[in-house]
């Protein structure tokens, strides 16, 4: 292994995603080697991470155990097709993340990302109404500020302005969108779920006056925004989103890709609230971001009303090339196997307290106009500069990058997801650092 990485001398060929391309390649900042709750640049500077990477590096890196695991399995099998032929690998894969879904959501299609996870569940859930004879359910509804990955069904359902607008003409038709829960008049600094909001479900009643139930197919929420700048959902709300998708016969679908795999304190979001939904998109955490993979947890309805009930041949005309790709399930079985035996949802939980009040602790520095946090995520809001939106968010940033800590922007708020295996002096330096880059910043 080569221990001294260097920069490229060419930053020219790569046109990096979501990224400032031409201020990042005026000085890029550089990651070359991580291990447990750090990140290392190429001089060897450490730097704690802040955000499991992108919420995904929730066991914290370097974990031998599925480095060893994807190198094994790259030598006994390499690749097999996806379609029409199987492995081992894949199928029991697939058992191991139902062991960990809510009960009744057992049956799981692979895919290689989350963009790609949440497709699949809207293509699942149109294909489902049309296999149960209600094949006019064909309207999606997402939330305002939702991100559900950057395919043309996710970008439409998403409700990022930003996402969506460079390309028009191109947003999928017979898609809506409910209100996002923000209320930053009466919800500011709330710790863990705000009390007041709830009713923003009842906005999928006027859907369905206007539209009528038997046009919409599916709502599609993340139980907590996280791309969006952090939205924890109120108290309530969930529970009334799944209580009116059920009264309507809608499919409701949590996208789990940032709450799943213990970041919330529970091998899931749906487990921690207590709602179950009818399908569940999940990645990043899936393979601790070791290989990419994606996967949707489907009830047993769904499966059997579009399986069982399909004329002989082949019942749902999805898929992906590396669908189940075997290193990738080599990860997922090594990461689950992680989960349980250090029980990381448990140590999420147990570090929740710790990490809310340290995120709370920024309450009252200059420009902190919002703080929220759930499970292992926070957000802390910024005032934007007077005309010049998020520079006062990359400032600060950048002086974390600076002292030793990586946290990422969204808009001009801060958000944190460390790894789970965050321990105290982990969270202290994170918030000491970034309360100094916060008042440099102001
Ligand atoms: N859904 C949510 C809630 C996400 O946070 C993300 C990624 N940040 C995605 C979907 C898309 O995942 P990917 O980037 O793997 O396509």
């Amino acid at each position: 292994m080569n221990d001294a990485p260097t920069l490229p001398n060419d930053l020219d060929a790569y046109w990096m995603p979501f990224t400032a391309n031409r201020a990042f390649k005026t000085g890029p900042r550089m990651l070359a080697r991580a291990s447990g709750m750090f990140y290392y640049t190429a001089e060897g500077r450490p730097i704690i991470d802040g955000t499991a990477g992108l919420w995904c590096v929730n066991a914290g890196h370097g974990r031998r155990e599925i480095a060893e695991a994807i190198q094994a399995q790259a030598v006994q099998l390499d690749y097999a097709p996806s379609f029409q032929m199987g492995h081992p690998l894949a199928f029991r894969a697939a058992g191991r993340i139902a062991s960990i879904t809510p009960p009744g959501l057992d049956r799981i299609f692979f895919t290689n990302s989350g963009s790609e996870s949440d497709d699949t569940a809207l293509k699942i859930a149109l294909a489902y109404h049309r296999a149960r004879g209600q094949a006019t359910r064909i309207r999606l509804v997402g939330r305002e500020r939702g991100y559900h990955g950057v395919g043309f069904g996710g970008m439409s359902v998403g409700g990022i302005g930003g996402n969506r607008r460079q390309f028009g003409a191109a947003i999928l038709p017979h898609v809506d969108h409910l209100p996002h829960t923000h209320a930053p008049g009466r919800n500011a600094f709330t710790r863990g779920q705000p009390d007041w909001g709830a009713h923003y479900a009842d906005a999928l009643e006027g859907l369905v006056a206007l539209h009528g139930a038997d046009t919409i197919a599916a709502v599609m929420v993340e139980p907590v925004a996280g791309s969006t700048g952090v939205l924890v959902p109120p108290r309530g709300y969930l529970e009334r989103l799944r209580e009116l998708c059920t009264k309507h016969g809608i499919l409701l679908i949590f996208d789990e890709v940032i709450t799943g795999f213990g970041r919330v304190g529970r091998n899931f979001g749906a487990e921690r609230f207590d709602v179950i939904p009818d399908i569940i998109t999940m990645a990043k955490g899936l393979t601790n971001a070791a290989v990419p993979m994606g996967a949707v947890a489907v009830s047993d309805e769904i499966y059997r009303t579009v399986v069982e009930g399909a004329p002989e041949g082949i019942e749902l005309f999805h898929g992906y090339t590396y669908s189940g790709h075997p290193l990738a399930c080599a990860a997922a079985i090594a990461t689950i196997d992680l989960h349980a035996a250090e029980d990381l949802p448990g140590r999420a939980a147990a570090m929740e307290g710790p990490f809310e009040a340290g995120a709370h602790s920024l309450r009252g520095m200059p420009g902190v106009i919002d703080i929220r946090n759930f499970g292992l995520i926070a957000g802390i809001e910024l005032e934007p500069y007077p005309g010049r939106p998020t520079v006062r968010a990359a400032r600060v940033m950048q002086r974390c990058f600076e002292d030793g800590v990586l946290v990422r922007t969204t808009g001009d708020t801060i958000a944190l997801s460390p790894p789970l295996i965050i321990e105290q002096p982990h969270i202290d330096r994170i918030f000491d650092v970034l309360g100094h880059a916060i008042r440099a910043a102001a």
